[in-house]
Formats: C-alpha cells, sequence, structure tokens
C-alpha cells in the first residue's frame, strides 16, 4: 500500500504544481441565477442551468408529484421490471421534441455516448470480415472520445479531423472511399464547450450523405438553448429531422438534475435496447427525473418565452462585456469564452470576481490551448437585468484593477 500511497501523492502534488488540482466551491443553496458561497449572493455565471429550471417550481413540483405516484426508484435495470409507463412517456416527447423517430434514455449523456459507439462497432451482426471508421471532431467531449475507446481496436479506425474544418473531413472521407468500411460514423458536439461555438450541421449532413456515412450529433449543451425553440443545433441551423443520431442530457438546461438520452431512427433505437451496455446493465432513471424532465419539455413546447429570456439576456451580456473593452469569442451561445491569455491572469481574476460578487470559472492550459486561458461565463435565463448588470460592473472594477480593459 505504501507504494500506491508514494505513487497518488506524487501525481495530486503534480498537479497541485502545475495549478491543474481542480477545487469545489460548495454552494450553500440551490442551482440558480444568485448562488450563497461562503454566506454571501453571488451571480452564477458558471452553470449550465440555460434556463434557469433546476431550481423551478413547476419542474420541483413535477418531480415531487413523480415520487408520490410512481416511487422513490424503479429498482431494476429497463428490461427486466424497469420499465414504467412513464420512460415511455418521456422517450416519445423527446422523440418529438428533437425531431427523431425514437429515442433510449439513460442515467446520464456520459453512458448514453458510451453505450453507443460501441454497440455497433463491437458487434459482428453476420459479417466475416470488416472494419468501421469514426471520423471525430478534436474537441469532441470527453465521452464522445471515451466511447470511440471501448471499440476494438482491431476493427475500428479512429480518425480526427481538425475543429470545425469540413475541408478537412471531406479530404479523409475522400480518402477512405474505396475503402470498404461497414460502419462509417461523423461524430461531433453540437455546441463545443470551451468555446460556445456550434458546429457547421449543414455542411456535415451533406458530407454524410455524400459519403454515404452516418452523422451523431451530441447536443448537450444546445438542447433547450439553440433554435427559437430550443431544439438544439438541428433547428439552429436549419437541418431540423435530417440529423442521424442525436444524444444529448438533461442534467444541463432541462432540469439539471441528471439523465442522457439517443434518438434516432427506429430501428437503430431498438437495436441499442438490445446491445447498448449502460442501458442493458445499469439502473432505470427515477420517476422524480422523468417527471421533472418532462414539466420542462412541457413548458418548453408551450411557451417560447424561457427560450426568448435565454436569448435575450445573451445578446445583452455578450453586447455590453465586449463594450467593457473585454475580447470575446464571437457567437450566440450563452457560453462566452472571455479572453485573457495567461493562466495566472484567469486565476487571480476569477478569485477576486468572486470576492466582488461573481461565481465564474478560469480555463487555462491543458483544458484550452496554452496562450489562450480564459474565463467562461454561462448566461441564464434565471439571471435578471439586475443581476446581469452587477456581474457586468464587478467586471468592470476587476478588470480595470488588472489591467485588463
Ligand atoms: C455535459 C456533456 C455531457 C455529459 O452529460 P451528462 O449527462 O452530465 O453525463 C456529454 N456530452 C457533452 C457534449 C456535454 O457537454
Amino acid at each position: 500500500m505504501e507504494a500506491y500511497t508514494k505513487i497518488i501523492n506524487a501525481e495530486l502534488k503534480r498537479l497541485e504544481e502545475s495549478k491543474t488540482f481542480k477545487y469545489e466551491t460548495p454552494l450553500n443553496s440551490p442551482q440558480g441565477g444568485v448562488v450563497r458561497v461562503n454566506g454571501s449572493e453571488v451571480v452564477m455565471l458558471a452553470s449550465n442551468n440555460y434556463l434557469g429550471l433546476s431550481d423551478h417550481p413547476v419542474v420541483k413540483e413535477a418531480a415531487i408529484e413523480g415520487i408520490k405516484k410512481y416511487g422513490y426508484g424503479v429498482a431494476s435495470v429497463r428490461f427486466i421490471c424497469g420499465t414504467q409507463d412513464i420512460h415511455l412517456e418521456l422517450e416519445k416527447k423527446i422523440s418529438e421534441f428533437v425531431g427523431c423517430e425514437d429515442t433510449i434514455l439513460f442515467s446520464s449523456c456520459f453512458a448514453a455516448n458510451e453505450g453507443f459507439f460501441p454497440s455497433l462497432t463491437n458487434e459482428k451482426l453476420d459479417f466475416e470480415s470488416y472494419k468501421d471508421v469514426f471520423y471525430s471532431d478534436r474537441l469532441n467531449h470527453a465521452s464522445i472520445i471515451d466511447g470511440q475507446r471501448l471499440c476494438k481496436a482491431d476493427t475500428t479506425v479512429k480518425r480526427i479531423y481538425n475543429h470545425a474544418d469540413t475541408e478537412h473531413l471531406r479530404q479523409l472521407l475522400e480518402e477512405d472511399k474505396d475503402k470498404d468500411f461497414r460502419f462509417k460514423i461523423i461524430a461531433t458536439d453540437g455546441v463545443f464547450s470551451m468555446e460556445g461555438d456550434m458546429a457547421p450541421l449543414p455542411r456535415l449532413v451533406e458530407l454524410a450523405r455524400q459519403y454515404n456515412a452516418l452523422l451523431f450529433v451530441d447536443d448537450s449543451h444546445a438542447i433547450g438553448v439553440c433554435g427559437d425553440y430550443g431544439r438544439g443545433t438541428p433547428e439552429a441551423t436549419g437541418v431540423l429531422g435530417q440529423v442521424d443520431v442525436i444524444t444529448g442530457t438533461l442534467g444541463k438546461a432541462i432540469g439539471g438534475a441528471a439523465g442522457g438520452y439517443i434518438s434516432g431512427r427506429n430501428e437503430l433505437i431498438s437495436y441499442l435496447r438490445q446491445k447498448s451496455r449502460p442501458y442493458t446493465f445499469s439502473n432505470s432513471l427515477p420517476p422524480s427525473i422523468i417527471f421533472g424532465a418532462m414539466a420542462a419539455f412541457d413548458m418548453l413546447s408551450k411557451d417560447r418565452s424561457i427560450v426568448d429570456t435565454l436569448h435575450k439576456n445573451t445578446e445583452y451580456f455578450r453586447k455590453e462585456i465586449k463594450n467593457l473593452g473585454y475580447t470575446i469569442i464571437k457567437g450566440t451561445h450563452p457560453i462566452v469564452a472571455i479572453m485573457l491569455g495567461e493562466a495566472a491572469l484567469a486565476m487571480d481574476m476569477s478569485k477576486e470576481l468572486l470576492k466582488e460578487g461573481v461565481y465564474i470559472k478560469g480555463l487555462w492550459f491543458p483544458v484550452v490551448p496554452r496562450g489562450e486561458a480564459r474565463l467562461r461565463a454561462q448566461v441564464s435565463a434565471a439571471l435578471s437585468r439586475d443581476d446581469i448588470d452587477r456581474a457586468l460592473d464587478a467586471f468592470d472594477r476587476t478588470g480595470k484593477k488588472f489591467g485588463v480593459i
């Protein structure tokens, strides 16, 4: 045990020294536009609670009703005795919302992505010999990378294309055109979490058709966020109904509790219910989450105003933070990357901003390229105009203090 401890301590020390150790700051309140930290109220600019549903009375009431009507837990996987009618109902709602034929639920989007790739590639089916290939954006989420790592190395080819570079992707597809691949899958995040930019979906749809590939989009940061109705990047980019496979989380805009899904064609979803290991061998989502998520989708389907508020808040914050003199990555998403350059500056400014009443996280190498350290603000519909103005004032004072603006 001595030897183990020594190695582990050395790595912990290395993380501390390289300033990559991740510290947690406990909140003494629910997630929201304003939260309580160390006894004071601070404006939250770091959560994925884009629509403010994490602590929304309608969602909370629904979750409580879920417990009252269907219990606390299901204590089974779906195919044994863990499917309640409400699981099917939520799957139907998600399918309608994202414009796909069918949907399969997972305990998280991480599990969904890990459950997707190997369930296709690790099955021989009726093929004597075969190979499959992935084309993956360089900045794809860890869960896509890990999902692809679970695929058998001897039969799976992994190709990485430069971030959002559809010409690079086209070249790779062209090189592979005459190779006899069984499954070709283009995989991308719908929205990339470090930059807040959207994948070039219309071109990806074209390339997938032209080269007979399947297009897989992880819309975790986009569901409830992008598009006039919050249906995600396919809505925002005009290709609703044209993406083959969409995955996403219920742990961000859609209430922020937990849960993930894969949506696609009927046969594909039926197949995943048979083959996908995190689905087959892991517990069903509890009724509270099913009810909470259904209430969230119902609210979005009936009323555009929450999504509108998010878009207006985002537009306002983006405009005003630029007016203060900060450099941000252009875009329309509530993820706003405020570029600072040096890691130490991002670290010190995020600490100072917390003292000034703003909760925001800095990102630096190796999470983003060296010299591109930044603060990542995430705007929410839970923020009042007053909350945003208070945050902007803090940015004004802090930026001047550090000589950034
Ligand atoms: C947040 C996120 C996930 C993980 O979702 P969970 O439901 O929390 O596991 C997966 N993919 C992307 C792109 C994400 O942003």
